[in-house]
């Protein structure tokens, strides 16, 4: 790991000014995903920004019946909060199935969102990677890309995100908010992260000089009909081979709002609105399902080792709309 300067901030203001005056500058909170990085050397900041002493640990109700999450609250208080339970349970469920209990205590809310790719080859200085050197070129897409993606992929780069609570934000249809050097804005959940394209070294829309200050949550969490169904490769503890966060309104047997977004496929939390509006005022059944399935993967392609995953988010699809919908699947 190399040397860096660190600094403690106590104000937002302090934050943002400091991130600005110093280009090498990164900002820490939990540490969960950016130690490993500097420990890799991935990451080599000459200044960590230590913002855990932000006021942006609060939880709380919105003006417009949404909840509030501050930036700096951890997944486990995110997860373990009444209103989330009670409100957005898929996102409770979603944040449980990631990591281990340990990292969910230090893991905040805004990490959550920055966190890198697990492609062994970015952390691998002996192996190409666009993602950590630009122009390099990508070992994953003749290499062992079992855990990559299917969906969005570039020339460039086949990387997947591999954040399980960014998949339940994104078919809530969450809010970011972010402040910098000129002011707060606020970034609909589905255009945070980024597609790989000629620029896989881009995770996100932040800026560098921003900060999150917050997730929005919209008012309907979709709480009586939702699932979160997690494959891996091993019960506990392991990144998602495939993931579906799914949001049903049903209306007398048939569905009359339908959110699906995917995990571990693509380079960011993966909606496709079209196949969602296909499954408006359609039957509540299992062929309504397998439709949506086939054709949410329909330009879905394989680079050898990941192939399976294709088939495999097909059916992850049809069980967790069924379990949204309250249904058992039939095999
Ligand atoms: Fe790097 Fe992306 Fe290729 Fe992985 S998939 S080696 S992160 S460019």
């Amino acid at each position: 790991m190399n040397s860096f300067a660190y600094t403690r901030v106590t104000e937002v203001a302090e934050a943002i000014e400091a991130i600005s005056s110093d280009p090498s500058a990164r900002f820490i909170a939990g540490g969960t995903n950016l130690l490993d990085l500097m420990k890799e050397r991935v990451e080599q900041p000459g200044q960590l920004v230590d913002i855990t002493h932000l006021p942006l640990a609060e939880i709380e109700v919105t003006a417009h019946g949404g909840l509030r999450l501050g930036a700096l609250a951890t997944n486990t208080e995110v997860a373990y909060h009444t209103l989330v339970e009670r409100r957005y349970p898929l996102l409770s469920k979603a944040i449980l199935a990631g990591a281990s209990a340990q990292l969910r205590n230090m893991a905040s809310v805004g990490g959550n969102l920055l966190q890198r790719t697990r492609c062994m080859y970015f952390y691998d200085w002996a192996a190409r990677c666009n993602k950590r050197a630009p122009g390099t070129g990508c070992s994953a897409i003749e290499g062992v890309n079992r855990a990559h993606a299917i969906l969005g992929t570039s020339e460039h780069c086949i990387a997947t995100h591999p954040s399980d609570m960014c998949v339940a934000l994104a078919a809530l249809d969450a809010l970011v908010l972010v402040t910098g050097p000129r002011g707060e804005r606020s970034i609909p959940f589905g255009d945070f992260h980024r597609l790989p394209g000629n620029t896989p070294e881009i995770d996100t829309a932040l800026g560098r000089e921003e900060l999150i200050l917050a997730v929005e949550l919209p008012s309907d969490g979709f709480a009586a009909h939702h699932a979160y169904v997690k494959l891996r490769e091993r019960a506990s503890y392991a990144f998602a081979l495939v993931s579906v966060a799914v949001a049903l309104r049903l209306e007398e047997g048939s569905i009359a709002e339908a959110r699906i977004a995917l995990g571990g496929v693509a380079h960011k939390p993966w909606r496709d609105r079209q196949v969602e509006a296909l499954l408006r005022e359609r039957p509540a059944i299992q062929e309504s399902y397998r439709n949506a399935a086939e054709s949410m993967l329909h330009d879905a392609r394989g680079f050898g080792h990941n192939d399976f995953k294709i088939e495999l988010a097909k059916r992850a699809i049809v069980r967790a709309l069924a379990q949204a919908a309250g249904a058992e699947v039939s095999r």
